[in-house]
Parts: structure tokens; sequence; C-alpha cells
């Protein structure tokens, strides 16, 4: 028998924060997920849904508040599924993050004495987002952008959002006043019609470039030089604008084809001393402030002194390689998309970079080959998305046995389980260091620091 049922309205004590950032709290052993209720807190809450071991509840009062708790700054905070954590106070998102590494660490990577650092946080965790996607859409005849609500594609319109950049908001507000008369229709998901999708705006930090990119419908876009007028009028200092053609019914953003329609194809950026062009589809971190501090942990942990070889599996644009690049005699990068690898081809000349070799492919095909060709690795640096290493790459590590392994990980869960599987095959991991890349939200990313023992 369940202790609760659905429609119940009862008192009760939160004692954690799930992964997610649900407050937990148990009614006689069964777990209720609690969205906006913090650990500590005495709160009412209404039962919405029962399962067989848990339930949902949704948050009526609060009776008795953490010390952590914040009022949320955002003013769509509670219907936006952008952020989940601004009613906590940062110091207590740093903890929490903390914590979420070592319940994985412990659970599930049977490591429980794996030393986990505190969490790098920043000194200003808002404003940090150097790339706004802003869906666009209409309701009830009204232009709306924003960002989507929880689990749901309709968007919390909003015109200022507070991790993204100040520009984003002069262009998101502009274009929301501005669409009708420029005759350009929102796009609707629900029955395919309309023109314009999404915003994508990018922002060079290091070096201010703005690239506006407007992901279309169709590519008959006859309001394009409108709307270029509009974009420049807007922000002055905009070096690139784009247009992305995506007629697919689907939520990925980007479609295939890209036409330029004023300036720049690129933008361009540097992280530490290694500068980087990024094209309008390419994979780039999205805080750049704290890549620096992600890059510079994982540099660190690789010990580099000038005489070994790298191989950087899943590199993207070869940000982590490039900057390893300027330690190491020689670094590898693999990674699947083939654009991506030409960008990194074309960063690492830019860069006056001669000892890198970058291959476009499956790293856990592309690894394996190089050893067999003869190329051994000294260090062996992981940035895989958040599913984790492909077995098959684990099992080549662990043939080959790099001295050190570097993993960079978005996601605590599959890091783990990954380091489970090293520590298996004869690897130790050192520790672990959490960086904050995504603050206001329940996202934390890890850099680990494994030797071969
Ligand atoms: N290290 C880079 C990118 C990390 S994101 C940076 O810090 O910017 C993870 C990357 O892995 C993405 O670019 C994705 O395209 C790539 N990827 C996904 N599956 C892959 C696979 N099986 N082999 C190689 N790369 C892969």
């Amino acid at each position: 028998m369940k202790p609760v049922t659905k429609n119940d309205r009862l008192s009760v004590y939160v004692e954690d924060l799930t992964h997610d950032g649900a407050g937990v709290a148990k009614v006689d052993g069964y777990p209720l997920f609690i969205k906006d209720a913090l650990p500590g807190e005495t709160v009412t809450v209404h039962v919405l849904k029962t399962l067989k071991s848990y339930g949902f509840a949704k948050l009526i009062s609060i009776e008795e508040k953490s010390a952590d708790r914040i009022d949320a700054p955002c003013p769509v905070f509670e219907i936006c599924g952008g952020c989940q954590l601004q009613h906590l106070s940062y110091e207590g998102q740093l903890k929490y993050k903390e914590k979420v590494v070592r319940d994985a660490m412990a659970r599930l990577g049977k490591l429980p004495d794996v030393p986990v650092h505190p969490v790098k946080g920043m000194d200003n965790p808002w404003r940090y987002r150097n790339k706004s996607q802003i869906p666009f859409g209409q309701e009830d005849g009204r232009v709306v952008a924003g960002f989507y609500q929880p689990r749901s594609h309709r968007i919390a319109d909003t015109d200022i959002c507070l991790i993204q950049t100040p520009e984003a908001d002069i262009l998101m507000a502009s274009l929301k006043r501005n669409l009708q008369d420029m005759g350009i229709e929102p796009y609707e998901e629900k029955t395919h019609r309309g023109m314009l999708r999404h915003v994508v705006l990018r922002k060079g930090r290091v070096t201010g470039e703005l690239m506006v990119v407007l992901v279309t419908k169709k590519q008959k876009f006859p309001q394009a030089e409108r709307a270029v007028e509009a974009i420049r009028a807007a922000l002055p200092d905009v070096t690139s604008i784009m247009q992305n053609v995506n007629g697919d019914k689907t939520n990925v953003i980007f479609g295939n084809e890209t036409i330029n329609l004023w300036g720049k194809d690129i933008i361009e950026d540097r992280i530490g001393d290694v500068r980087f062009e990024i094209s309008a589809r390419s994979f780039y971190q999205v805080n750049p402030e704290q890549t620096e501090v992600l890059y510079g942990q994982a540099l660190d942990y690789a010990g580099l002194t000038g005489t070994e070889t790298v191989i950087d599996a899943y590199c993207g644009i070869g940000t982590i390689s490039l900057f390893l690049a300027q330690r190491a005699k020689f670094v590898m990068g693999v990674e699947i998309v083939p654009q991506a690898i030409e960008d990194a081809k074309r960063n690492a000349y830019l860069n006056g970079f001669t000892n890198t070799l970058f291959e476009a492919g499956p790293a856990e095909e592309v690894i394996p080959r190089w050893y067999k060709d003869g190329k051994q690795a000294d260090v062996l640096v992981v940035d895989p998305p958040r599913k984790g290493c492909d077995e098959a790459l684990l099992q080549t590590m662990l043939e080959q046995q790099p001295e050190r392994i570097v993993y960079v990980s978005c996601n605590p869960a599959t890091l783990a389980r990954d380091l489970r599987i090293l520590e298996d095959g004869g690897y130790r991991t050192q520790e672990v260091q959490p960086v904050d890349m995504f603050p206001q939200t329940t996202h934390v990313e890890c850099v680990a620091w494994l030797t071969r023992s």
C-alpha cells in the first residue's frame, strides 16, 4: 500500500535534492519528489501522481524555510525549463553539485573514497552563456520567444534571460517587436506553419564578435534584407548574420544548409592563448570563462612536460587538443562530425601548431586503428557526450594502458560507470575536480584524473 494517494494534501520534511533539482521527502519511506522544495524545509504539498515506488507532489507553501533559499531573480523562473536552481543560493548550488558528484562516485562507481574536490564556481554566476538558442513561436496571434517550459515545447515568453548575454535580450525583444511589421511569421511547431524557428546568437567573449543565425523553415526568405537591417539596428556591433534552413518536422535546431546574409561566415574567440574560428553549427563550450578553468584542470592532470604524445578523443573543433598542444610533443584528435574536424584543422593552422593531427570518425574505431599503426599515446584525454565513452573505446584503453587518462565529463552518472570499468581494468582514479559550467542549472562538469596502477 502506498502511504499517499493522488490529491492528498500533507505537510512533509524535505531531506534531499535529486540530481535534477527536485526536493525529496519521504512518507513512511515512500519518496515524494517536489519541484522547487529544498532540503531542510518543511512544506505543504499537493500529491499529483503516485507510482509503485515513488510519487510526485506540487509545492503549495513553505512552513520552515531553508537558510539557503533565496528569491529567484528571474521573472519566469517558475515556468521556464532553462534554470532549475535559482531559488538556491550560489554557495548552496556548489555544495549541492559536489554532493551529486560524490553520490554518483559512491553509488554508481562504487568509489566512495575517491577524492572529490569542492566545485570550482564563478565569481559572477549570471550572464555567462555566450550562445543563446531562442525559439520563436506564436500564441493567440502574438509573437512569443524565450525558452521552452520544462519537458515541453511550449515557450515561456520572456524579454530577459539572466544567464544569457545582454545582447541576447536586446535581440530577442527587438525581433519580437518588429517581426510582424517585417512580415515574418514565427514558426508554429504543431502545424508546421510559419517561417522563423530559432534565433541563435553567439558572442566571442574575448573578441566581442557577434554572430546571429536565423533558422528558417524555407530557403526562400524574401524578408532577409529587412531582417538584416533590423538586427544591425538592434546590435550595431554584430559581425556576422547567417541564415540556416531547417524544413524538417523536428526539434533539432539546425538544418543542413547555412547561407551568409551579411558579414563574416565565422566568429573568432580565444581561450587562454589559443584562437578559435567557430562556424555557425560547430560545437563550442557555452561558458568560455569556466571553459578556461576546465581545460586548465585537464592540462594540469595531463602532466605534460613536452615529450608526451596525447590522444584527445571526442575533440570537437579541437579546443582541448590545441590547449594540450601548447605543452605536448604531439596531439591526435578524433571527432565524429567532419565539419568540426575541418574547424579543428583550420584552428591548428591559424595558431601555428604543427604538432597535431585530426581525423574524423568514431573514436572507438579510429583510436584502435591508430594503435595498430603504431601510434602510441602516453596520455589519453576523453570528453564524450552525456552517454559516456563507447565500451569498445574503454576496452582499447585497457588494452593499450596509457600512463594517464584524463576524463572530462558532463554527466557524473556515466563518468562513475566508466571509472568503475577502468578501475576494474587496473587504473586508479586519483581525484575528481567538478567545475560549474552551468550556474543556476543542475548540470555539473567534472575532470577525473586516472593513473595506471
Ligand atoms: N572536447 C570538445 C567537444 C566535447 S563535446 C570541447 O570541449 O569543445 C563531445 C563531442 O563528441 C561532440 O563534438 C560530438 O560530436 C563528439 N562525438 C560524439 N560521439 C562520438 C564518437 N563516437 N566518436 C567521436 N566523437 C564523438
